[in-house]
């Protein structure tokens, strides 16, 4: 079991968590309430990635958020 946490903006990985006390705490379960299922994916290994947000882009989307609506419209 590994899950993966990455920024969908910049892609950059901000966290890996694997083990058992992810199965434990029961951590899968509660991110899949707490993310929307397209926000979490799962490859054919069982790794599952959840696509959150960084630091740096959600300071830089706070500062603008125009530009990074106009980035979502275009992906
Ligand atoms: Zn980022």
């Amino acid at each position: 079991m590994s899950i993966r946490v990455k920024c969908r903006h910049c892609k950059k990985e901000m966290g890996h968590l694997t083990g058992q006390s992810v199965l434990q705490h029961g951590r899968v379960k509660q991110m899949k309430e707490e993310f929307s299922e397209e926000f979490i994916t799962e490859n054919e290994e069982g790794i599952l990635t959840v696509n959150s947000i960084c630091e740096h882009c959600e300071k830089s989307l706070l500062d603008n958020p125009d530009y990074y609506a106009m980035q979502k419209w275009i992906q």
